[in-house]
């Protein structure tokens, strides 16, 4: 396979700072789009990839999956993009196109194990996949989504993965007018989360362990905010039809269990690396659902995008400069950004 050589910042090993990184990319074959990277998030799973929280890292890792940009090339057989309109790359660039769940648009939940953006071995075309931070990118355009003009590029990014994990929880569990919606941790999904929830027309409730975001959580559209730490706040608290638990560490879900109402889930997308104890009797009554949620399919991602154009909803953004990534990490890991880093990729150069 012919590839060429682009500039990317990685990692060697779990402990090691990211530094700069020469990476090959394929030459765009017929159904491929070549992506100049313009902006990349930089979503916890990165930090628990570079980190391997999950014991599956393949280094040297390139992380990021949260991919705005303008389209360089395409290939022959390509018919959905033109070079020089934007695109959004999020987490998956392949899967197998032929089970149910890739005929549904499900492509997440493939069968066979679709392909990530980063640190997936790549079925098709060999090696490892390495993800946004790097200068360009290629993908088969059936995996690429568009990016109206009308949004801001940077706060645009984190709607890739952030934006689309959280949106695909809220429609399937019916988040809407009548319904009340918690939703657990104020980061990168979080936030979004409180967005897209009020855009939907839910009543949102929103649990924090940080008494400093919880003035944020109002501005960001909150309907109640209780902090989570507070016995009497979590008692008082009204009962919910949904939870949506963004958490990224170890944690209580049982008192969530607890705030819902009769036939209420709590729907978890944060990845702790530990298992989550769930007490039987807290489910039990009340007949209460614990369940989950993979990020969203490719047809359900244009729809986020296009879903926030039309509310003007973006993330509220940190933007920085590649070189600051690793500092940025730090802060990341403290649940210190407000509410997600997105990187310039311009600084790359
Ligand atoms: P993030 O920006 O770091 O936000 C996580 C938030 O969780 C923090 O801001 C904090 O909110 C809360 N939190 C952190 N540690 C906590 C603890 N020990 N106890 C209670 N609350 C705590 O992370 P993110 O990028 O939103 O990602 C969140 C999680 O979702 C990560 O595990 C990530 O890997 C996962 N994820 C899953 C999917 C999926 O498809 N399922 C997709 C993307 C990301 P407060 O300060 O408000 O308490
Ligand atoms: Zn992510
Ligand atoms: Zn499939």
């Amino acid at each position: 396979m012919n590839t060429r050589n682009v500039k990317a910042f990685g990692t060697e090993a779990a402990l090691k700072p990211l530094t700069d990184l020469t990476i090959g990319r394929r030459e765009v074959e017929p159904q491929d789009v070549e992506i100049e990277i313009l902006y990349c998030g930089i979503c916890h799973s990165d930090l628990h990839s570079v980190h391997n929280d999950w014991g599956d890292t393949i280094y040297p890792v390139v992380p990021g999956h949260e991919i705005v940009g303008r389209i360089t090339r395409v290939g022959s057989g390509v018919t959905k993009f033109k070079v020089g309109e934007l695109a959004g790359v999020g987490c998956i660039v392949d899967s197998c196109r032929e089970c149910e769940h890739c005929h549904e648009g499900e492509e997440q939940f493939c069968d066979k194990g679709w392909t990530a953006v980063f640190n997936s071995p790549d079925k098709k075309h060999g090696g490892v996949t390495y993800g946004g931070f790097s200068e360009s990118i290629v993908v088969d355009e059936n995996y690429v989504v568009h990016i109206p003009e009308t949004l801001d590029l940077p706060g645009a990014a984190p709607i890739l993965c952030a934006g689309i994990t959280v949106y695909s929880p809220l429609k399937h569990w019916g988040a809407g007018p009548g319904k009340q919606i918690g939703i657990i941790g104020i980061g990168g999904l979080g936030h979004m989360a409180i967005k897209i929830a009020k855009a939907m027309g839910a009543r949102v409730t929103v649990f924090t362990t940080s008494q400093a975001k919880a003035d944020d959580a109002r501005h960001l559209g909150a309907d109640e905010v209780v902090l989570s730490t507070d016995a009497n706040q979590m008692a008082a608290c009204p009962k919910q039809d949904m939870i949506l638990d963004t958490v990224s560490a170890k944690h209580d879900v049982n008192v969530y269990l607890n705030l819902l109402k009769v036939d209420g889930s709590l729907v978890i997308v944060g990845l702790p690396n530990e298992p989550l104890e769930v007490g039987a009797f807290n489910v039990v009554n009340g007949r209460k659902s614990f369940a989950g949620s993979n990020i969203g399919g490719i047809a359900e991602t244009q729809e986020v995008i296009d879903f926030c154009a039309k509310h003007h909803i973006t993330a509220d953004i940190e933007l920085i400069n590649i070189q600051d990534v690793n500092e940025a990490f730090e802060r990341l890991e403290k649940g210190q950004v407000k509410y997600r880093f997105v990187i310039d990729m311009a600084s790359l150069k």
